[in-house]
């Protein structure tokens, strides 16, 4: 990068290291949000890493088992293995490498996420990144829905030296929309950076913006380090961020324009109140988030 040209990038706010903890009977997780040092990066709320784990062949799926959701959506982007999923509003389906899962919770939803069949038997290796994406207090009882979004679905762009690859799934960037409905406007980029790439990331001024390291290892405006499973939150100071590879890196880049509601959490319910968590609760135990037929 020549560090002599004017372009003021974004500030870097902060550079968060993720904490590890257990989701379900199956994923390993590394989550970097919510933790005590960043409370939101609106419209996103959370960020949960699975593995890169091995999985043993074996005969019986793990995972997590059905649970239900409310007020948000929940976003997987498949890197490595296959996951099955379905939920009480009756989808499922099989994701795998590539492939994007943008789920809408809305009104509320039983859903359970398993390795799928036929990978738990042969085994291998899972990679995961599961976000949770806030809805605007008007869409939060929306109908339950499930964008299953193929990996060919999504566009992808070079970046500017032709050495990267930039994979639009949601929102626009230089004129390519990717393939996912959102309820406020955000983009997310999946950016396969090969060591030694270049990269100047440009999005509007007014958006939260974060870098998540999925992999690899990034050089940040020339001089500022973060590494694999680490979130760069960065300022509104200016629309551009420069980003070089030091490794093959993966950036998943997640911005959008701030939810400014307040927010009330509770598990897996995300309103705007305590009064809308206490109705959430009691929805869910008289079972009106729905129940699978071969649940007890
Ligand atoms: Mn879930």
């Amino acid at each position: 990068m020549d560090t002599t040209q004017a372009t003021t990038f974004r500030r870097i706010f902060q550079v968060i290291d993720g904490n590890r903890k257990a989701v379900g009977d199956g994923f390993q997780v590394t989550s970097p949000m919510p933790g005590p040092r960043i409370r939101q990066l609106s419209p996103f709320l959370l960020i949960d890493h699975i593995g890169p784990m091995a999985i043993a062949p074996s005969e019986t799926p793990l995972g997590s088992p059905p649970h239900p959701h409310r007020g948000f959506e929940t976003v997987t982007v498949m890197y490595q293995g296959v996951l099955a999923h379905r939920d009480t509003a009756g989808h499922q389906g099989n994701i795998g490498p590539g492939d994007v899962q943008w789920m809408t919770a809305g009104a509320g939803l039983m859903h359970e996420e398993l390795y799928e069949k036929e990978f738990t038997r042969r085994g291998g290796t899972l990679e995961v990144v599961q976000l949770w994406v806030n809805m605007p207090r008007k869409d939060k009882m929306a109908p339950a829905n499930y964008q299953d979004i193929p990996s060919t679905e999504i566009k992808t762009l070079p970046t500017a030296d032709g050495k990267g690859t930039i994979r639009v799934i949601a929102g626009s960037y230089e004129g390519v929309t990717g393939p996912a409905s959102t309820f406020s406007p955000l983009t997310m980029l999946d950016v396969h950076l090969p060591k030694g790439s270049e990269f100047t990331l440009k999005l509007p001024q007014d958006y939260n913006v974060g870098l998540y390291i999925v992999k690899g290892d990034v050089l940040l405006h020339g001089n500022r380090p973060a590494a694999t499973k680490q979130l760069v939150v960065l300022g509104w100071n200016s629309e551009e961020a420069h980003l070089t590879a030091t490794e093959d890196s993966i950036v998943l880049v997640l911005a959008g324009e701030p939810i400014e509601e307040p927010l009330a959490t509770y598990g897996p319910f995300v309103m705007n109140t305590n009064k809308e968590l206490v109705q959430a609760i009691a929805d869910y135990e008289r079972g009106a988030m729905g129940k699978f037929e071969d649940e007890e």
